[in-house]
């Protein structure tokens, strides 16, 4: 707070009483607060001028009502005392062509730990809602960010308890959502678009387990862009995505199912050569995110053997012993799927292992480095030549580093490059993945994503240029892939 010094005070007091003693008996001097300055009150109290110091807090301004301008998506108010004005982005008609969300309250505090009650409206042209929502923050590397994701639990009282469960087209009634910044994808196309393409990968396999073929969206995550608001600010673009949870997999308490993912990229447990420990709070290489029985010795001891066969078996024995492990169509599809969307580093990180009480079954999550990205955001996978399968002298290497991979790709190549050719007739031709991605990019409007640019302007890449590198990527892989499998 602003005051004056006590020997200004003191100065002025002196000037002021000592020279005809006028003021003897107490006087105030009053200094006015202004919209934005602290005023005082300087009072004398009697002959010997004592002074008593009062502060005068900033009046704060006096502010018309927002008036909206909506071929700018702009609300501005001018103060009716100091004419100081003020402007904020605003959901406009075309800020409404994707769903918004406004959230009321303050997230301060927020962490994974720490959550934040919040009431939030949820408006789209076709779903309005408002409801309590019950906020974390999300996942591990990207809360050094500014942008941060947050973990969405909807209530209508969450005293109570009570769930707010939503049903968004095509996905099946939920109350917990994520809300994903996408740091380090200004286009906000990656991750969705390649959860999609993991999903229309799933739609054509033959073998596909039955419990995920009876699920909306096969067990896969799926998103939609959203504008995200606080307090009728703009916080930036985001997606809505579904949470990957049991529910997402269709897994109930008390059967015998497992979820299970790899958190880690380079370590021994990771790559399958020593079997894993499973922790059930993400702080170990594995985690058991869901386990449908109490009892989860199961899971260890089905990993363990899982982790031994892939260390101990020949080529003949791997081959033919492999699926009373693994759903093997799923993971030529997974292994397939790497190479198309140059995700390297899912090989070990991300990766889920389902398991329905009999086989392992690998799943896609998380695609924020789909298209080539590398994982640190500073630039990309070269098309043409990272991240292929290659015959050493040793034998064939997924580019993974992880034995599971390596071992697949050494033993099932023709499996490998028939179901390869398939895919390029069907979800993995140029035309189909250049669909989905515009598909998606074409919704968000351009204002949003220039909004989003100017509150995190600290990004390597403008939107556009990663949608140009998706772009590129799609049109150089393909023919590189082409060759590389097509000569398995
Ligand atoms: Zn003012």
């Amino acid at each position: 707070m602003r005051k004056r010094s006590r020997m200004g005070a003191l100065a002025l007091s002196a000037l002021l009483a000592i020279p005809n003693g006028v003021f003897a008996e107490g006087y105030d001097l009053r200094v006015e607060p202004t919209c934005t300055e602290w005023g005082y009150i300087e009072h004398h109290e009697d002959e010997y001028d004592r002074i008593v110091m009062t502060s005068l807090p900033p009046l704060g301004h006096s502010f018309s009502d927002w008036v909206s301008d909506e071929a700018r998506s702009e609300q501005q108010r001018a103060c009716q005392v100091c004419g100081y004005t003020e402007s904020r982005h605003y959901v406009s008609e075309t800020v409404q062509r994707i769903p918004w969300i406004k959230l009321y309250g303050s997230l301060e505090g927020i962490n994974k730990k720490v959550k934040v009650t919040v009431d939030c409206e949820f408006g789209s042209q076709t779903i309005n809602f408002s409801t309590k929502a019950v906020m974390t923050t999300q996942g591990h590397s990207t809360l050094y960010y500014n942008k941060l994701n947050y973990t969405l639990r909807l209530y209508d009282d969450p005293t109570r308890d009570i769930k707010h469960r939503v049903i968004f087209p095509g996905w099946q009634e939920e109350h917990k959502y994520i809300l994903k910044a996408n740091m380090y994808d200004p286009s906000q196309v990656r991750n969705v678009v390649g959860c999609r393409i993991w999903r229309s990968i799933l739609e054509t396999r033959p073998n596909l387990p039955e419990r995920l073929a009876g699920l909306p969206t096969l067990g896969t995550v799926d998103g939609f862009p959203v504008s995200l608001w606080l307090n009728d600010e703009f916080m930036g673009l985001y997606t809505l995505n579904l949470h990957k949870d049991n529910d997402l997999f269709g897994m109930k308490t008390d059967e015998k199912v497992a979820l299970t993912i790899c958190n880690a990229r380079t370590s021994d447990e990771a790559l399958f050569l020593v079997p894993p420990r499973l922790s059930e709070d993400g702080l170990d290489d594995w985690e058991t995110e869901f386990s449908g029985l109490k009892d989860r010795s199961w899971i260890n001891e089905s990993f363990a053997d899982f982790v031994a066969f892939l260390n101990g078996s020949d080529d003949a024995a791997f081959k033919e012993s492999l699926p009373a492990y693994l759903d093997v169509d799923a993971a030529i599809d997974y292994l397939i799927f790497l190479y198309a969307l140059g995700l390297r580093n899912s090989g070990a990180k991300d990766l889920i292992l389902l398991n329905y009480g009999t086989i392992w079954i690998p799943a896609a999550f998380d695609m924020d480095e789909a298209f080539g990205r590398l994982n640190d955001g500073s630039g990309y996978l070269n098309p043409s030549t990272d991240f292929l399968p290659a015959e050493l002298q040793e034998g064939w290497r997924s580019g993974t580093d992880s034995v599971l991979w390596d071992r697949l790709l050494q033993n099932y190549r023709p499996e490998i490059k028939a179901r390869y050719q398939a895919l390029r007739q069907g979800p993995l031709t140029a035309e189909a993945l250049r669909t989905q991605v515009q598909a998606f990019a074409d919704q968000i409007p351009e204002l949003l994503y220039r909004w989003d640019q100017e509150l995190y302007p600290d990004r390597p890449f403008t939107y556009e240029e990663s949608i140009q590198q998706i772009d590129q990527w799609i049109e150089d892989r393909l023919p590189v892939l082409d060759q590389v499998i097509g000569g398995f």
